[in-house]
């Protein structure tokens, strides 16, 4: 089936696109019929992702730009550059830039700590607000933030004291950012994956995935292209009413 086209005419930009659930945030917006700014860490990750955007609708115009979402100025200039090529700020944003720097609590060394918050949590506080200011001094009708949380901020996680705790850290930045922007135009939701298959748990030993898997109910890991699913919708009309929500993407896990 032809994926919808709800974001025609949207301009998009994805933190984190060079690579697993970023990139697949991507390819959809792209094949919705957005223009897509793929912002990654990593150039040539975000070039490739760049390489793979579906271009069908008349009029979209991608890009791939390099950010480091911890940084005000990379974030600022970003943004920056976003509104000189496209005389617009993206109206449609996703956090999907993370990393993780897992160890036990009594091991953990506090720079793994604060990297990992300053990615996870400062990195998403850097973007909603640089984009947020920019479509609010434009007078933009209407927006879209999505933040890419994770379940392990609900519920913890071993060995994810920095991890959970930066992303138990979006969700209340997300939800505040919902009740600050509403009057603005701006809907700002979160969405809580479980287990999908990304780089990102490639590094997760098979010991701990399977039984992870085993404690989804639908008996799987996800793909990418689900959580971008989840995403999409979020950054359309589709989703006129929501705001301030989390939605778990995770097969059931932790249901309850
Ligand atoms: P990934 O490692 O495949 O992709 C993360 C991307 O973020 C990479 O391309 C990396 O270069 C980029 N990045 C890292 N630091 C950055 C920085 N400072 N500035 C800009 N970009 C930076 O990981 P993924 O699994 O696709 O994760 C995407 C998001 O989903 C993350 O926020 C992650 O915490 C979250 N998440 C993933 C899972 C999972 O199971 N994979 C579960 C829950 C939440």
């Amino acid at each position: 089936m032809a994926a919808p086209s709800r974001l025609i005419s949207r301009l998009t930009l994805v933190t984190g696109g060079g690579s697993g659930i970023g990139r697949a945030v991507c390819q959809r917006f792209a094949s919705e019929g957005a223009s897509v700014v793929v912002a990654d860490l990593s150039e040539a990750s975000a070039i490739e992702t760049l390489g793979s955007l579906s271009c069908d609708q008349r009029g979209q115009d991608h890009m791939a730009s390099v950010v480091d979402v911890s940084s005000k100025e990379s974030v600022e200039n970003l943004v920056t550059s976003i509104q000189c090529r496209y005389f617009q700020p993206p109206s449609v944003c996703v956090n999907a830039a993370g990393i993780t720097q897992d160890d036990f609590l009594l091991r953990m060394q506090e720079e793994h700590f604060d990297r990992v918050v300053q990615v996870n949590l400062k990195g998403s506080f850097l973007v909603t607000q640089a984009v947020a200011r920019a479509l609010v001094s434009c007078g933009a009708p209407k927006g879209s933030i999505i933040t890419v949380g994770s379940i392990v901020g609900k519920v913890g996680n071993i060995g994810q004291a920095n991890y959970a705790s930066s992303k138990a850290g979006v969700e209340a930045l997300s939800r505040t950012a919902a009740k600050e922007l509403s009057r603005s135009g701006i809907r700002c939701n979160c969405v809580l994956p479980g287990f999908i298959s990304t780089p990102m748990t490639e590094k997760v030993p098979e010991k701990v995935i399977s039984k992870m898997t085993s404690l989804v109910p639908l008996g799987r890991m996800g793909e990418p292209h689900e959580v971008a699913d989840v995403c999409a919708f979020l950054a359309s009309d589709d989703s006129s009413y929501i705001t301030g929500a989390s939605i778990e993407v995770t097969g059931g896990l932790f249901i309850g």
